[in-house]
């Protein structure tokens, strides 16, 4: 399906759009180094909302803020008329992944502090960039069409887009083009990538005592946190291979000698499909009621954030693959690899350095062999209207993910060439949407009469659960003072590297 590739003019839109978008790589250079710096956690977005919606304020954007009962959240739409074409982005960072760019070892800015060790401070950048360039073109040629931009919030706690879904966000869409960073430019379609999971908090209930005076009157919430694992341990031998269960311990108690009244663990119950996470799930439950007879206590959960499994359009996917090839991979310089390899090397990776070839489209997995992995909530907005993830090299590849070395590059000349590259190529899928009715066509006949001919989506989120805005406030209320210093001055700066004072790259660390 390649229906947008064809005519001259078409042809000549393209180059004008990727010239336009180049005439903004100082802009996106600045977005990306700023929300960067923000380095905020999920729910806690708030400079990076305001600062985001400032933008799409000043380019003509109306904003409904805080949809869906999410503070940071917001749907921005620009344009009037069909068709609605929806881009959207994560923009939350990773606990502990404080660090400065352009160093290959690990130097936190702030110890203990967030950052972006994933590298979603790029990811709006691309979509705003891309956006502006298409607005462009419309507004001097008259085109109608509409064009929303919203962000994914706390993505790392799978805590927003199921509601955005379950409060109609994108019942009027015709199709969603979903950007996230990556080593690599590569887009795909079809479902068999990673897990869904539903995130579950787990509470128990006791009675305070003197842990030493009398320890007979205490019943002990923080046992059942405990042995509620020790089950699951057990239990998590006789899983599928594709399962992906974890937990940490959100509240153990206050100090040793007081029996803990109160006591919560937290889990990500992963699967590939709809049934088998419910049946994970029914196996949380179950050992949280065998672990409340076991220690006498009583027990409640709470949702905190949920996924469908992905599932992408393909005839979406073959237009941006087309759009992917046509930009290419962005040209790297020898500092760029040099940081590359010497993180690499630092971490124990295999010292590869960064891509030079997109990746090739191919045909999606076998459902049956998937081994599991990591989720994303786009899961539950790819199975309400057609939608992609554009994967940009922004990146270094062979990181552990969630980590402070996902950090290094992300603020770098790694990170604005693959921006401006994603930027490039999302601006040319929008391009499409917004012209071409017969891949929108494509796009709807492949969601009618393939991906939903046998599977209907079912929210994990029941009809009680709410967006767990309190997430991270903790953390951010800790941080948040200490992080202010730090935040990019663009004014000042040319880039964040040179406020940091930082030799770019810095591979070695100073005897
Ligand atoms: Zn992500």
């Amino acid at each position: 399906m390649q229906a947008s590739a064809a005519s001259d003019s078409s042809d000549d839109v393209k180059k004008a759009l990727i010239t336009a978008v180049e005439a903004k790589a100082k802009q996106a250079q600045v977005m990306n180094d700023m929300i960067f710096s923000f380095g905020e956690l999920g729910f806690q977005e708030t400079e990076t909302s305001k600062y985001l919606t400032d933008i799409l304020r000043q380019n003509g954007f109306t904003i409904e803020q805080g949809i869906s009962g999410i503070p940071t959240a917001w749907m921005a739409t620009w344009g009037s008329g069909e068709p609605v074409i929806a881009l959207g982005s994560d923009i939350d960072g990773i606990p502990k992944a404080s660090q400065k760019p352009g160093v290959a070892y690990h130097d936190p800015l702030i110890k203990g502090a967030p950052g972006h060790g994933e590298g979603h401070n790029s990811g709006s950048v691309v979509n705003i960039i891309a956006a502006l360039a298409v607005k462009e073109h419309m507004q001097k040629n008259g085109l109608s069409g509409t064009i929303k931009i919203w962000p994914g919030v706390a993505e790392e706690q799978l805590g927003t887009k199921a509601y955005y879904v379950r409060d109609g966000y994108f019942k009027d869409v015709d199709a969603v083009l979903f950007s996230h960073v990556s080593n690599t430019f590569a887009t795909h379609w079809g479902g068999g990538y990673g897990n869904g999971l539903v995130s579950v908090q787990y509470n128990f209930y006791g009675e305070s005592a003197h842990s030493a005076g009398s320890p007979w009157r205490g019943r002990s919430a923080l046992d059942a946190v405990e042995l509620m694992e020790v089950g699951m341990g057990y239990r998590r031998e006789h899983l599928r291979l594709s399962q992906r269960t974890h937990s940490i311990i959100v509240d153990g108690g206050d100090q040793p000698n007081v029996v803990p009244p109160v006591a919560s663990r937290w889990y990500f119950f992963r699967e590939t499909d709809y049934p088998h996470i419910k049946s994970l799930w029914q196996i949380g439950d179950n050992l949280a009621k065998g672990a409340a007879l076991m220690t006498n206590t009583t027990w409640d959960s709470t949702v905190l954030g949920s996924a469908w499994p992905m599932h992408m359009n393909k005839a979406m996917a073959e237009d941006a693959y087309e759009n992917i090839k046509r930009v290419g991979m962005p040209q790297w310089s020898k500092e760029d690899i040099a940081l590359a390899k010497a993180l690499q090397e630092n971490i124990g990776a295999e010292p590869e350095g960064l891509k030079t070839e997109i990746s090739e489209l191919t045909d999606p997995p076998d459902l049956k062999k998937n081994t599991g992995g990591g989720s994303d909530d786009i899961g539950d907005i790819s199975w309400q209207v057609p939608t992609i993830t554009l994967r940009y090299p922004a990146n270094i590849p062979n990181l552990p993910g969630h980590n402070w070395s996902n950090a290094v590059a992300m603020a770098t000349p790694i990170a604005h060439k693959g921006v401006v590259a994603g930027a490039k190529a999302q601006a040319l899928n929008l391009y499409d949407l917004l012209t071409d009715d017969k891949l929108l066509d494509a796009a709807w006949d492949y969601y009618k009469n393939v991906q939903t001919k046998d599977q209907q989506y079912t929210p994990l989120l029941r009809e009680q659960d709410q967006p767990a805005i309190h997430l991270n406030e903790g953390i951010m209320n800790e941080f948040r003072d200490k992080m202010k210093s730090y935040y990019y001055n663009p004014d000042k700066y040319d880039t964040y590297l040179e406020q940091l004072d930082i030799t770019y790259p810095t591979v070695k660390q100073a005897d």
